[in-house]
């Protein structure tokens, strides 16, 4: 009898790459109850989400009030030299808080100020600190 090292695996929607985007999308089928299988092709530890050391930007407003998703929209509109679709924009920059509160839930330790309000710190093309950060704050 042969003995093959292939398996069968089914599965309802299958997910390549693990990266956040795939493993976000990932999260929301689970979450929806849908059955879902993530592929990667190499270590964990070297997709460029892993890399990623500076943060997240979101408005958050817990460091100056004045910050909102459309200057943050407005901000990376400017930084992208137009280059940048603007529904696109919208939708990454006024769901971005929701990203954050996402990442808390499932355990992210983001630094914090003394008051317990997540910090956010000046990173590339911002009006206001708007990046959230992990470890090396
Ligand atoms: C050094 C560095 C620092 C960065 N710092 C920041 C930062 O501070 N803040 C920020 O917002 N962004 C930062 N970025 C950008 C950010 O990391 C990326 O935009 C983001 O991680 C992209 O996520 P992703 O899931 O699309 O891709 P990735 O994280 O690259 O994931 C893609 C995955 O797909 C896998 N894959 C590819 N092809 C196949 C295949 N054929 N079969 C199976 N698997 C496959 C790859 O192995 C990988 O695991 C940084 C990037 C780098 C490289």
């Amino acid at each position: 009898m042969v003995h093959s090292a292939e398996r069968q695996i089914a599965t309802s929607v299958l997910v390549i790459g693990t990266g956040g985007a795939g493993l976000r999308a990932a999260i929301e089928l689970a979450e929806r109850g849908v059955d879902v299988l993530v592929l990667g092709k190499r270590p964990k530890a070297d997709a460029h989400t892993t890399l990623a050391a500076g943060g997240i930007n979101a408005a958050l407003s817990t460091i100056d009030a004045e910050d909102s998703w459309q200057q943050h929209a407005a901000d990376t509109i400017t930084e992208s030299y137009l280059l940048a679709r603007p529904d696109i924009v919208q939708v990454v920059t006024e769901n971005a808080a929701r990203g954050i509160e996402d990442l808390e839930r499932w355990g992210m330790p983001f630094a914090r100020e003394s008051d317990g309000q997540i910090s956010q710190r000046f990173f590339g093309a911002h009006t206001y600190p708007r990046t959230a950060f992990a470890g090396d704050g």
